[in-house]
């Protein structure tokens, strides 16, 4: 649990049923940002987290299949094994986008019996009902119920989310817990008070981001889509849960969707774009990031192959301008930016624009528009610049630190090249040949460094020289 002056954070975390896409990355980005925003403000952070492995129907809604338990009858493997894959592919594109690991990552999964209780505790004070297909939290009796997406609950919304329940009082009440459909068993199932079976979605991450941030903590944060519904249940159950007449979370940060052609990308829409389909086609992660990073959280962002080009040539120019700099200080605070700044007015204003940006609801497009002005300023010495891109970086999360420039362009392969390309590098591979065969090594050298800066590593061998990209 975290300590006072210690911020608690929870953010919805995946379903881990199948590969994240692109879309996908948006929210932790967006929890990335803040962690830094905070820490930079000097203010600790403890963030949870959730990987979502039972509970989650699927279409989002309260009854039906378990997504996990499709998947794996899909991909005739056990619930476990698909949890543990999608598990680890949704750390791994995590560590690509250089987002801060959670402190806690719980498994649904591992906190059922809290469930259980958590959910018997509402039934005593009287906020369920019990039918066939669940046990079922009223929301009519939560006086606020659908305060956080300015919800009309007279009209009871119509989402096409929301299916048919048979018994169901209000369209917007939701299940607390789902018990197995006769003759069908659950692979995942656990024994309860109303049945063997499994939680509804929303109750985990009330459950779980209580156990292990307390009853009452500070941020909640996720994707747009969850505010209408998830978020708007688990802050009814929670309410009901704590019944102090305080608000369960202070602060909700959404951030909006990644559009691709206008339509949403939602997993159900079929096969989106995934971030080592953006790597295979020459892209570095950074490149994405700053593309997220150059939208504002709360807007949405078109995603198109012009802007992560557009990102990529961005992320490349900043990289060649600031690999000469290196090293560059070690700042994650804008106390010690300050203090490393002494009296420097020119370099003090960018990290007045930097803290200003961040302060304004994290406003990332102007941090990255004062460090590019930084780095072309000749009113700024050197050591200014360096301690500018430290500062603005320490909330970007760029690695501008230490991300070499081959890095960005070594990812790709010779057949994305362009033939003209391609043409080119054998030329000069030839003519190094020639110049080893004339024993004219400073011209044999000269080519191989002319290489190089094209990411071509040429290994000479027995039976002639090979090229290959870095
Ligand atoms: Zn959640």
């Amino acid at each position: 649990m975290p300590s006072k002056s210690t911020v608690g954070l929870y953010s919805c975390g995946p379903t881990v049923y199948s590969f994240p896409h692109l879309g996908h990355m948006r929210p932790y980005v967006l929890a990335d940002t803040l962690r830094r925003a905070l820490a930079w403000k000097g203010i600790e952070v403890r963030q949870v987290v959730n990987i979502t492995d039972v509970g989650h129907a699927v279409a989002d809604s309260d009854t039906g299949e378990d997504k996990l338990e499709v998947a794996a009858a899909r991909e005739l493997r056990s619930v476990e094994e698909v949890a543990a894959m999608y598990t680890r592919a949704f750390l791994e594109d995590m560590a690509a986008m250089n987002v801060q690991p959670a402190d806690e990552y719980p498994r649904a999964s591992a906190y059922v019996p809290e469930m259980i209780e958590f959910a018997s505790r509402l039934e005593e004070l009287g906020y369920t009902y019990l039918l066939p297909s669940g046990l079922y939290f009223d929301t009519s009796k939560s006086p606020g119920y659908g305060t956080l997406a300015l919800m009309d609950i007279a009209g009871q919304r119509e989402g096409e989310r929301v299916e048919l329940v048979e018994g169901r009082r209000h369209k917007s009440d939701f299940a607390l817990w789902r018990p197995e459909e006769p003759g069908k068993r659950r692979v995942m199932r656990w024994e309860s008070p109303w049945g063997w079976g499994a939680p509804g979605w929303h109750l985990e991450c009330s459950v779980m981001s209580m156990l292990l941030l307390g009853d009452h903590f500070d941020i909640h944060t996720g994707g747009i889509d969850h505010r209408e519904l998830h978020h708007v249940n688990e802050i009814a159950q929670s309410e009901a849960y704590l019944g102090d007449g305080q608000p369960w979370v202070r602060y909700w940060l959404h951030n909006e969707f990644l559009v691709i052609d206008s339509a949403k990308i939602a997993k159900s829409a079929g096969p989106v774009p995934r971030l080592a389909d953006l790597v295979a086609s020459g892209f570095h992660p950074m490149a994405y990031r700053l593309f997220l990073l150059g939208g504002h959280y709360r807007s949405q962002l078109d995603f198109t192959m012009a802007a992560v080009e557009a990102a990529q040539a961005t992320l490349r120019r900043l990289v060649t301008r600031v690999e000469p700099l290196r090293p560059l200080p070690s700042v994650s605070t804008l106390a010690e930016a300050v203090t490393l700044a002494g009296d420097n007015p020119a370099t003090k204003a960018y990290l007045d624009q930097i803290d200003a940006a961040i302060s304004t609801d994290l406003a990332t497009p102007r941090i990255l528009a004062t460090l590019q002005e930084s780095l072309r300023d000749p009113a700024l010495t050197e050591s200014g610049q360096r301690l500018v891109v430290a500062a603005a970086d320490a909330l970007l999360g760029l690695r501008l630190g230490s991300l070499e420039l081959r890095e960005v362009e070594g990812r790709a392969s010779v057949a994305d090249l362009p033939a003209d390309e391609v043409a080119r590098i054998k030329a000069l591979v030839a003519e190094r040949t020639q110049a080893r065969v004339a024993k004219n090594w400073s011209r044999a050298d000269e080519i191989r460094t002319e290489l190089e800066k094209l990411n071509v590593q040429v290994t000479d061998t027995p039976s002639g020289p090979v090229w290959e990209l870095r």
